[in-house]
């Protein structure tokens, strides 16, 4: 499969609402790959009229066609990114992956001085705490930042309609919050993970329409149009590129960590460290259909979380036997549980709640070993960021990023102009 990046514009206001059952329920920013999916799904459906193989291969075959988020900016903050309290990523912005690695070497005993970067905007005067900064993001050149703002968010108020009579209904008045089209050329940025048959697929199945979906909630008044636009496929980058960038990561952690401010003694060079992200969130159950937030659940080469009783000291944490000689052990975790709603518009019906790992999730992991055993680990790293983990992962869960470059970007605490 191809990696096609997508982007799209909005025509019309979409409304995303957070929970199906509430009146009053917030929005959402993102249109999930469920969303995207189902969309497409159901245009195909109208006007092919029954589901056919090439039906199967866009929609139901996860090797041949996956769908993304499409979200306001082109990257999602991991869970460890922080900013400012008062005056967001203006005053500071921080990534506190690494900090919290030194955390759990030292079983939180860290000088107070010596973990205020990550815990008070430094900013002159301010000295506010900094507290975790969710949202989306651009790259720039110079590893500069552009964050994607929450200014399109609008309110309307709409009233009820009575059943029986068609007319206003009395006393019935309800708000919608919706997303507003931007003057810019994109709106919303996503990706398609395709193979040729299925892209050729559904630019047909698009063209036909000029482009055009709707998603969301309210489509009969008029809400939710987007207009979709593929860009061109992104050339796959092979293993030892890929290999180099994760050494690379693990020496500036290893390095990072053993220089002041933090000092954190017994760290050995010779260590691989390594991190995965879930920037679209995944799903992961154990053997009992059980939902788990340890993605070793379903990767039997990964190690498994420890429990809190025996944690620490971080010496004792259960060590992993990789298959092919060598030892891991889990390091550290951001993450958490959220409750994944929606609507299965086939049967009419809602769609069963699942527990997904929340999206920017982050995992670090430890492994020592010769060069040899590296390797294969190294193959083991690329196959699952090529095929991703868990399941639903043609509506976009399960994308996994191997040691992200933004935790060494924003290792230390900076001013991001806005
Ligand atoms: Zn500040």
């Amino acid at each position: 499969m191809k990696r096609i990046p997508v982007t799209a514009k909005i025509l019309a206001p979409i409304a995303l609402k957070r929970d199906r059952q509430s009146d009053r329920s917030g929005s959402v920013r993102s249109v999930t790959g469920t969303a995207v999916r189902g969309a497409l799904a159901s245009l195909y459906l109208q006007q092919h009229g029954w589901a056919d193989d090439t039906f199967n291969r866009l929609f139901l075959n996860e090797a041949s066609c996956r769908f993304s988020p499409l979200d306001p900016g082109p990257k999602y903050f991991p869970s460890t990114a922080a900013s400012c309290k008062r005056e967001g990523i203006n005053h500071a912005l921080v990534d506190q992956l690494w900090y919290r690695i030194a955390q759990h070497y030292t079983a939180g005993l860290v000088a107070e001085t010596a973990a205020s970067p990550w815990r008070q905007c430094s900013k002159e005067r301010c000295q506010a705490d900094l507290k975790r900064h969710d949202g989306f993001w651009e790259e720039r050149a110079n590893n500069d930042l552009r964050e994607m703002n929450n200014d399109r968010q609008h309110v309307a108020a709409h009233v009820g309609i009575d059943r029986h009579t068609a007319t206003a209904a009395d006393a019935i008045l309800y708000t919608l919050e919706s997303t507003l089209p931007s003057c810019e050329k994109k709106d919303l940025y996503g990706w398609l993970l395709a193979d040729d048959k299925a892209l050729d697929g559904l630019k047909e199945l698009l063209a036909s329409e000029g482009y055009c979906i709707s998603v969301g909630h309210q489509r009969t008044r008029g809400y939710g149009d987007i207009r979709i636009q593929f860009g061109d496929a992104v050339e796959a980058v092979d293993l030892k590129t890929d290999a180099g960038n994760w050494k690379q990561w693990s020496q500036k952690l290893v390095t990072f960590l053993s220089s002041p401010p933090l000092c954190v003694p017994d760290i050995d060079p010779e260590h691989f460290y390594f991190s995965l992200s879930f920037p679209t969130g995944a799903i992961f159950v154990d053997k009992f259909l059980r939902y788990s937030l340890d993605p070793a659940t379903m990767l039997s080469w990964l190690s498994p979380m420890s429990s809190v009783d025996n944690a620490f000291p971080i010496q004792d944490r259960p060590i992993h036997n990789f298959s092919s000689g060598g030892t891991m052990r889990w390091i550290t975790a951001v993450t958490k549980h959220e409750r994944l709603r929606g609507w299965n518009a086939a049967h009419g019906l809602p769609r069963q709640f699942e527990w997904s790992v929340a999206r920017g999730s982050v995992y670090v992991y430890c492994f020592q070993g010769t060069i040899e055993e590296r390797e294969v680990l190294f193959q083991q790293l690329k196959d699952l960021s090529k095929d991703g983990i868990g399941l639903r992962r043609n509506e976009g869960f399960g994308t996994v990023i191997i040691s992200d470059d933004f935790h060494y970007q924003f290792r230390n605490q900076r001013e991001v102009e806005s």
